[in-house]
Formats: structure tokens, C-alpha cells, sequence
């Protein structure tokens, strides 16, 4: 990575986000854009409706720090519904601009300089960033193909004395991977017996698939008074670009994580908040219905690119699938594949090294995640277009 000049010491490396890069030339060339995470059609009528509403009303200013009073309500009685944890929601929730600002937001609140922070690897993006911004230091534990499970032995030997967080991500993204009860449990486990507090990544707690179910880890015992747990209307309600995200917790945790918040957006997208309190409040079938309508794209995509003859990892949640390319790219080389791809058959992907430690990024070099979070037809469209290529050989 080239250095970045007058960029602080802490970001040097972190660059432009892949997903930038990949979207701008999706958008140059034209190209199918399995890349960055975003569903390209609408989100429930009643969503969209309840923030037109909201506009129209003149709820056009800054909206409480926390939130407002009904997404709020509206999260609770989510988290109720759904895994039966009780929240108040004045003191126990906390609205933030999208998952990311949550995220980055617990790092600021719970870290201090030299702590260090359990993280599954590959990860997302933004996890290593929101560390270094906060002055942490990151403690990866790989997670391996075909399965991407976690070893427990690897995650007890990544926490030291100076481990203050362990950051969970479950449905976890780039892999598709579940975390089942067990693994849950042993995170649960050295959490407590290390004293450490864990953020729990769930923004795709809906999106999961062949009948597993999220649960999350504050359900575990002895989890709730540790465990801040992150999720975003994004994913659920096809509205990433709305950025409306939340955390929950404890009132000690909360009111940590909302003391930094207030620094960063101090509060953000109040007629958006609107919507998103009324998806959260939709019937429970429309949240199966996402799980299924994104598992027909999973399987639709998997077959395409298996036809296309690359080995593939089969999700088990999330709008990601990744594949090894070196059936169509003989070096392996998944970097300079996707930068190629979008030029040579119009389709976008981002290589998974992206999402791990510049030390493990060689081992990983040949896999790519696509995403199917797309109308089936662009599916089809992209897996043509891939078939297309027979071989790619490296740029001269
Ligand atoms: N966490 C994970 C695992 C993600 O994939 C994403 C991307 N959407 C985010 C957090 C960020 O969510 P948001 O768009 O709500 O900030
Ligand atoms: N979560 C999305 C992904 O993994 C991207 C979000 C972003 O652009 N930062 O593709």
C-alpha cells in the first residue's frame, strides 16, 4: 500500500476501502457489481412510507443524540421478539449512523491506548481501522476454509493481560459463516473468565440460512452484563444507504458507547429512524421471507459459479459467497483478478486478502467473495459473463 501523505502514523495502510475503489469501477465500466454489499432494489414499501412521512411532518432536525423515542422502542421490542432480551429502551439502546459508527464508537468508549482487541480473521474492514483509530492493538484469530469455524484452542491463545475486547461478528462477512452454540459458548466462556467485554457484530442476524437461526451471544449465560451488541437496518430493510444502525447492552456499556457517539455524528438521519422503526415492527414473516429470497440468490449464485468451475464456500448466512479463482487465474493472483474482471467481462468482486492481516494476505491470495444480495437476472447476467472467461493469464 502506498503511504499516504500527511495521513497519520495510526491509518498508514489503511488507504481508500476496497469497496470504493471496486464500486467506482463497477460504476466506469458498466459492470455487473457483485462487490460492495448493497441490494439493488427497494426496501419494504411500509419503510420507505414511514420516512416520506417523517419528511413531510417536519421531522427535519437533529433527532435526540440516542435516537428517537420510537426506533428505540422499536429495537427493544425487536430484541424481545426475536431472542426474548429485555431492554430498557431509554438507557439500554442507543441509535448510531449505521452499524460502523456503533462499532467505531465501542472502540473509542472501551478502549485504551496499548488494549488489545480478539478479532476473528478475515474480518470487516472497518474492525482493524475503528482499533487503530482508537489506539488498539488487533489480536486476529484465523478462521479457515472449507468450514471457517472457530478453534477454540486459537481464540484462547489470542487473549492476553492487556485483552480488554473480544469483537464478534456472527453472521460474519467476508465467509458466510455461522458461528454455531458451541463456538458461541466458549466465546461466552473465556469472556467471562477473562473479564473481557465483547461487541457483538450482528448485522445480518436475519440473513441466515438452511434453517440455522442467529442467536446472539448476550443470550449466552452470564453474557448480557458484558456484551454490546451491534446491528443496523441496512442489511435487513434494503436500505444501506440510510446508514441507521444501533447498539444494546447494559446501561454501563451503553452510556459508555454513547459518550464517544456523541463526538462523532452526535446524532444523524432522524426521518430515516422513522422508517426503520417501522421495518422493525414488520410481521415476522417478512423477515423469513428475506432469509429465503437472499438463500434462492445464494444457491442460484453458488451453481453459477461452480458451473463456471471454481471450487466454492457455501454460505451459511450473509449476502457473500467466496470462490477460488485459480481454475480462471492461474497465479491465483484474486487482487489483480477483480482489478481486471470489471474490464474483461463486466463484473466487480473484491479479493478476500483485503479482509485480512497484510501477514496472512498471501495464504488467501486466490479467493474472491462475491455477493448475491442482487436481482436473480444480474446473477445470471454476471455468472454468463464470467463463463465467458475460459482462463485468465496474469497481465503482461
Ligand atoms: N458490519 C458488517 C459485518 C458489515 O458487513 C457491514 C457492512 N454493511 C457493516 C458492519 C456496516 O454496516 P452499516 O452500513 O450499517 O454501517
Ligand atoms: N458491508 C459492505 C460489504 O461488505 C460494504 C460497506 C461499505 O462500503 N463500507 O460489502
Amino acid at each position: 500500500m502506498t503511504r499516504v501523505p500527511r495521513l497519520s502514523a495510526k491509518l498508514q495502510g489503511f488507504g481508500t476501502t476496497i469497496f470504493a475503489e471496486m464500486t467506482a469501477l463497477a460504476v466506469e465500466t458498466g459492470a455487473v457489481n457483485l462487490g460492495q454489499g448493497f441490494p439493488d432494489t427497494d426496501g419494504p414499501p411500509e419503510v420507505l412510507e414511514a420516512a416520506r412521512a417523517a419528511i413531510a411532518e417536519g421531522q427535519n432536525q437533529y433527532p435526540p443524540a440516542i435516537g428517537v423515542a420510537p426506533l428505540r422502542h422499536a429495537i427493544a421490542a425487536h430484541q424481545h421478539r426475536f431472542y426474548g432480551i429485555e431492554l430498557d429502551p431509554d438507557t439500554e439502546v442507543l441509535v448510531t449512523a449505521g452499524a460502523t459508527e456503533a462499532i467505531a464508537a465501542a472502540m473509542f468508549a472501551l478502549l485504551d491506548s496499548g488494549d488489545e482487541v480478539v478479532v476473528l480473521e478475515p474480518m470487516y474492514d472497518s474492525y482493524a481501522a475503528s482499533v487503530a483509530m482508537a489506539g488498539g492493538v488487533l489480536r486476529p484469530v484465523l478462521l479457515e476454509p472449507p468450514r471457517y469455524e472457530l478453534d477454540p484452542d486459537r481464540l484462547r491463545r489470542a487473549i492476553t493481560a492487556r485483552t480488554r475486547v473480544i469483537l464478534l461478528n456472527t453472521p460474519h462477512n467476508p465467509t458466510g459463516a455461522v458461528l454455531d452454540d458451541e463456538a458461541m459458548a466458549e466465546v461466552a466462556r473465556l469472556a467471562i473468565e477473562h473479564d473481557l467485554i465483547v461487541v457483538s457484530d450482528e448485522v445480518y442476524e436475519h440473513i441466515t440460512f438452511d434453517g440455522r437461526s442467529h442467536r446472539p451471544i448476550a443470550t449466552f449465560d452470564g453474557m448480557a452484563e458484558r456484551t454490546v451488541t451491534i446491528s443496523s437496518g441496512g442489511k435487513t430493510f434494503d436500505t444501506t444507504g440510510w446508514k441507521i444502525g444501533w447498539c444494546s447492552g447494559p446501561r454501563d456499556l451503553i452510556a459508555a458507547v454513547r459518550t464517544a457517539k456523541q463526538f462523532l455524528t452526535f446524532a444523524g438521519g432522524g426521518p430515516f429512524q422513522m422508517g426503520i422503526a417501522a421495518g422493525l415492527s414488520l410481521p415476522d414473516e417478512y423477515f423469513t421471507g428475506l432469509a429465503n429470497r437472499l438463500q434462492d440468490r445464494r444457491d442460484r449464485l453458488v451453481a453459477g459459479l461452480t458451473a463456471t468451475g471454481l471450487e466454492v464456500y457455501v454460505p451459511a448466512g450473509t449476502y457473500f459467497v467466496t470462490a477460488d479463482i485459480r481454475p480462471l487465474r492461474e497465479d491465483g493472483d484474486g487482487v489483480a483478478f477483480c482489478r481486471e474482471l470489471p474490464h474483461r467481462c463486466g463484473v466487480v468482486a473484491i479479493p478476500n486478502a483485503v479482509f485480512y492481516d497484510p501477514a496472512h494476505r498471501e495464504d488467501v491470495r486466490s479467493l474472491v467473495r462475491f455477493a448475491f444480495c442482487k436481482r436473480p437476472e444480474l446473477i445470471d447476467l454476471a455468472v454468463e459473463r464470467l463463463a465467458s472467461l475460459t482462463s485468465m493469464s496474469p497481465s503482461p
